[in-house]
């Protein structure tokens, strides 16, 4: 089974509050110690941007759980594709919250200064997203 990384861009949904992050961190995380799947959520208040690293199957699966979860909506797969090895083996789902992303950051892998991950290259969002984990406070 091949190991594949899934990168995908949503929008909270309206009447969801930012709080509930946590609730969805807790069920990402249980789901995906049982699956073996890795990787990393971005949150800046309004958009999601997500990596998934696991089996070709795990990471269709919990995306197909992903596009059924009414807490977030307009769903769009920046990335699907086989890899080689995982760049968040350790992180059964970290989250960046938006303090980390500044301007001159977001700015470097993308065309406008406000965050828009639906205008985010897949090659941009997953270097972005690998810079940030590099940022993270311990
Ligand atoms: P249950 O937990 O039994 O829930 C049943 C249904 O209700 C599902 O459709 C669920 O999506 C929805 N639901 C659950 N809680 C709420 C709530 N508080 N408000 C509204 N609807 C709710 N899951 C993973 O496995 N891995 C991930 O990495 C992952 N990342 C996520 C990132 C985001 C941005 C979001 C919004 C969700 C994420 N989830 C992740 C959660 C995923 O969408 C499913 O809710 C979860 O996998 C549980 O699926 P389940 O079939 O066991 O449903």
């Amino acid at each position: 089974m091949y190991l594949t990384r899934l990168i995908y861009a949503s929008t909270i949904s309206n009447d969801i509050s930012p709080s509930a992050v946590a609730d969805i961190l807790d069920s990402a995380n249980k789901h995906n110690k049982l699956n073996d799947v890795t990787g990393v959520l971005f949150f800046d208040d309004k958009y999601f941007l997500q990596c998934l690293e696991g089996s070709r199957y795990q990471t269709n699966e919990t995306y197909s759980r992903l596009l059924l979860d009414s807490r977030h909506s307009d769903l769009v797969l920046l990335e699907f594709k086989d890899i080689s090895v995982r760049s968040f083996p350790d992180w059964t789902m970290g989250f960046i919250p938006e303090s980390v992303l500044s301007k001159s950051i977001y700015l470097k892998f993308s065309p406008q200064k406000s965050f828009d991950p639906y205008n985010l290259s897949s090659e941009s969002a997953y270097k972005m997203l690998l810079e940030l984990k590099e940022v993270l406070p311990e």
